[in-house]
């Protein structure tokens, strides 16, 4: 297993992030290879670690001061053992191959657990949508997808959003593979509801996130009523998760975006949500404005010198990162654990640190992995597809119901398989070795492909 690891880290020295997630990965899925040695001489590390197709292109669009600017586009096709390639697309100034392949690397797992027939893959650009006038973002999309649409296709690979991609950076792409293909397809996830969208697809991540939670803390017999909440990030993500967690009874205390964070005492009630929704998706502000409106809150400036972050100092039951990876190091998850923290639930993509991870199992507190408490994304994602190809609409209902379906049954899966293998409590485990086996049986029944 180790030998497999560092045969990746020769191969691609610079990758620290793709490393990472591998590294979690081989860790816990070892007690599957000493039970199943075929997979050693079926070398399925080294074919399952190693994308299907990695695509890189040039980006070059002219900006609103008739100046030529040039980006980089990627779309990393990781693994299509059981489904078309699924994930999304990141637009951000950091996106590079190491990034995107840890996360397509991710999302081949998520997806397994899902139930659903999708594969893995992800991409994106280091483009960066913050201060572009409409027009510049799409100008900029509609460069991405004159390359990206010839690899792409509602039966091959399906992007969705993520990170600086939503509504509007879809309308653009699907509006110019259509334009392309000439074709009315389900070819991207996350569409507007007039025109292929499904209802609570932009809520499901975060929907999902605090379902996984609910169910993680009813194996304890408790619930989110009156829970204190700590969430980070002030998207899509973020958003949902607070709304959930104010339906469920929970008080949310801190957001925050790549500048800082906010702090509000007295919890993030429904109004003051609308206000940051309108704040972050109309006026594409900075969280920092919450202050502005709510000056009883307090806004801090994220200090780039610090080794740590103060947004995970304040006492809180529950904590749901939402904003980015790595963005709990071991000296946040050791803050976390003095105040007492019961639950990790992770909207975003491997935002703790392997150090936090590895204080959170010591501590036997509930930890959601982000591969399993924030499938709920690409679950309805999966669930747009198929009404896509039906060509009709579930309604609202339906669709949370099939969501929270999901949620309960890659809880149960994980729970399961981490009792199976002698690790009980350990979602890591139980989501890293049931995502595994399902994608590493379907790779076997298919022969060397
Ligand atoms: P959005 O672009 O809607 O929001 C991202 C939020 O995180 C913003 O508040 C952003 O701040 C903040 N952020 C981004 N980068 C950094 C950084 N380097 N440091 C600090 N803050 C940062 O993205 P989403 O909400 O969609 O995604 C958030 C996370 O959830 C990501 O890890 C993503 O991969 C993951 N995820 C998303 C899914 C989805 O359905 N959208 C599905 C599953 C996982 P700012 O405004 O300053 O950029």
């Amino acid at each position: 297993m180790l030998d497999a690891l560092q045969f990746i880290k020769d191969r691609d020295p610079g990758q620290k992030e793709f490393h990472q997630a591998v590294q979690e990965v081989l860790e816990s899925v070892k007690p599957v290879l000493d039970r199943n040695p075929e997979y050693a001489r079926m070398r399925i590390l080294e074919r399952i670690t190693e994308p299907e197709r990695v695509i890189q292109f040039r980006i070059p669009w002219m900006d609103d001061a008739g100046q030529v600017q040039v980006n980089r586009g990627f779309r990393i096709e990781m693994s299509s053992a059981i489904g078309p390639y699924k994930g999304g697309l990141r637009f951000h100034p950091s996106v590079n191959l190491s990034i995107l392949k840890f996360l397509a690397f991710e999302q081949v797992f998520k997806n397994a657990l899902t139930t659903l027939p999708m594969g893995g893959g992800k991409g994106g650009s280091d483009f960066d949508p913050k201060g572009k006038s409409d027009t510049e973002v799409m100008h900029f999309c509609q460069s991405f997808m004159m390359e990206l649409f010839r690899h792409i296709g509602p039966n091959t690979d399906v992007p969705a959003g993520d990170i600086g991609v939503g509504g509007r950076e879809i309308g653009y792409l699907f509006g110019m593979y259509k334009r392309l293909r000439n074709e009315f397809t389900g070819v991207l996830t996350g569409k507007s509801l007039s025109w292929g969208g499904s209802l609570i697809r932009p809520e499901a991540t975060g929907y999902g996130c605090v379902y996984f939670a609910s169910e993680m803390l009813a194996t304890r017999n408790d619930t989110l009523q009156g829970k204190v909440c700590l969430v980070s990030g002030s998207g899509n993500v973020a958003q949902y998760t607070v709304e959930k967690l104010l339906q469920l009874g929970a008080k949310v205390i801190t957001l925050s975006d790549s500048s800082g964070y906010i702090y509000d005492e007295e919890g993030i009630d429904a109004e003051k949500l609308a206000y940051v929704m309108q704040l972050k998706n109309i006026k594409r502000a900075r969280i920092s404005g919450y202050v502005e409106k709510y000056p009883h809150a307090v806004y801090t400036e994220l200090d780039p010198t610090l080794d740590c972050n103060p947004l995970w100092a304040h006492p809180a039951d529950c904590a749901f990162p939402s904003a980015t990876e790595n963005e709990i190091n071991g000296r946040d998850a050791a803050r976390l654990i003095a105040n007492n923290i019961m639950l990790v639930a992770e909207g975003a993509n491997m935002p703790s640190t392997p150090e936090a991870v590895d204080i959170y199992l010591e501590n036997r507190i509930l930890y959601g992995p982000g591969k399993a408490s924030n499938a709920g994304g690409v679950a309805v994602s999966g669930l747009e597809m198929s009404q896509n190809s039906m060509r009709l609409n579930w309604p609202r209902e339906e669709v949370d119901r099939r969501l929270r379906e999901i949620m309960k049954s890659i809880h149960t899966v994980c729970v399961e398989s981490a009792e199976k293998y002698n690790q009980p409590g350990n979602y890591v485990a139980g989501a890293n070795i049931a995502g595994f086996l399902k994608v590493v049986n379907a790779m076997q029944d298919q022969g060397l492909v």
